[in-house]
């Protein structure tokens, strides 16, 4: 007998038909004789309408709290979800994330989970009932509630498949699987059967909202396959996977965007060693994220350093900047929050002369201006001005022929 995780995001279980259609799905795969531990975000928008419960009372709510509100999302959609299953004649049981042992860190709102005790889930298991955990939360050595970060409910069910040991971990979503690009913006985006963790994490980190990139990196580090797939319908999805060896790669399985960050220059900084680590570290110390970095060797003795951050982080890291730019004597902080990266991302790209020219190639031809590129072994990304971030996307995925990717 084996084990399938089913996990149903928030608009699978947006409503009480919708929690029965998915009860339904768990119920089959336990028919098909395999266990199966059923994980829940809450219903719909839930998550949001408490954040603002939380910001009506007060500006910036204390982070305990907030993870003791928002968390109780989940406990609305477990309950709904066991009573469901039994409605039809299976037996199931719901737990909390704490109830069964899911231990984080005390990192309020973006905990990380260290471990999940197996005792309870094994023995509801070998009761023969479905096991249907909240995501998105755990509890912290002192016993407090705490949660994972938005999306986070992925995450709680990859940890879970791995401990578990399951053979599949399936997400059910309000889509059909991972597209080449998002099909919003590029009508003939194709549904990729298959995507490597790699090509997934490099994905979901550059914008692509399908999935939580720390599930994917968790689901690889323990070699999970995860399969996406739509909940209003029978079709297979995506499988996310370690990549087969033997099979010829095409050159690039996908292409994103993401107009979330911001671009920060400091320039005229001493060109020096320790430099970037200074100016780096103290941004790091503010728990920001930088990415793209670019280092630019100028004239005499001086460089220019480029990197992105969250657009949110923005301000943030401008005051950082200009402390630190202060005392090592870089001459200016300059900054523009009207930009996107588009990434095009293919392991097969490993094997192919000519990606990155075929890229810039493209984006010549819509007469777009790429301001940077960055590169590594299976993504080129350029940052263009946002308003011209659509149209190259469509060309990009038309100069890699995308829409016959599969
Ligand atoms: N309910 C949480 C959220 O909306 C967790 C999740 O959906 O994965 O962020
Ligand atoms: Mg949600």
């Amino acid at each position: 007998m084996g084990l399938v995780v089913h996990k149903f995001g928030g608009s699978s279980v947006a409503d009480t038909d919708l929690i029965k259609t998915a009860a339904k799905r768990a119920i089959e795969t336990k028919k098909g004789g395999d266990n199966v531990i059923v994980v829940v975000s809450a219903m719909g928008n839930e998550t949001d309408r408490l954040y603002e419960l939380a910001s009506q009372i007060m500006k910036n709510p204390p982070s305990r709290e907030v993870d003791m509100l928002v968390s109780t999302g989940e406990q609305v959609s477990i309950a709904l979800m066991s009573m469901a299953i039994q409605s039809f004649g299976q037996d199931s049981i719901s737990f909390l994330g704490g109830q069964i042992g899911v231990r984080t860190d005390g990192y309020h709102e973006k905990a990380k989970i260290i471990g999940i005790e197996k005792e309870k889930v094994e023995a509801a298991l070998a009761e023969g009932k479905i096991v249907v955990v909240a995501g998105f939360q755990g509890t912290d050595k002192q016993m407090n509630i705490t949660t994972l970060g938005r999306g986070g409910s992925d995450t709680s069910a990859v940890a879970l498949a791995a401990v578990f040991g399951a053979d599949v971990c399936v997400i059910n979503k309000d889509v059909d699987g991972v597209y080449t690009a998002d099909p919003r913006i590029v009508p003939d985006a194709s549904l990729l059967k298959t995507i490597s963790y790699d090509e997934m994490l490099e994905l979901a980190g550059m914008g692509a909202g399908v999935l939580h990139s720390r599930a994917v990196e968790l689901a690889k580090k323990h070699s999970v396959p995860l399969r996406v797939r739509s909940s209003f319908n029978e079709k297979p999805g995506t499988l996310v996977c370690v990549e087969d060896p033997n099979k010829e790669q095409p050159m690039a399985r996908g292409a994103t965007f993401n107009k979330k960050e911001a671009r920060v220059t400091i320039s005229g900084v001493p060109d020096k060693p320790g430099m970037a680590a200074t100016i780096l570290k103290h941004i790091a110390e503010r728990n920001i994220n930088v990415d793209m970095i670019i280092q630019n060797p100028g004239h005499s003795g001086l460089a220019d350093l480029t990197f992105t951050v969250p657009k949110s982080d923005l301000h943030e890291t401008l005051g950082v900047c200009r402390e630190v730019s202060g005392q090592i004597g870089a001459k200016d902080v300059t900054s523009s929050e009207n930009i996107a990266k588009l990434s095009v991302i293919g392991s097969g790209m490993r094997a192919y002369p000519g990606v990155a020219s075929r890229m810039f190639t493209a984006l010549a031809k819509e007469n777009v201006n790429i301001q940077n590129i960055s590169t590594s072994e299976i993504k080129i990304s350029c940052i263009v001005a946002e308003e011209d971030c659509d149209r190259s996307l469509r060309a990009v995925h038309h100069a890699f022929e995308l829409d016959k990717v599969e």
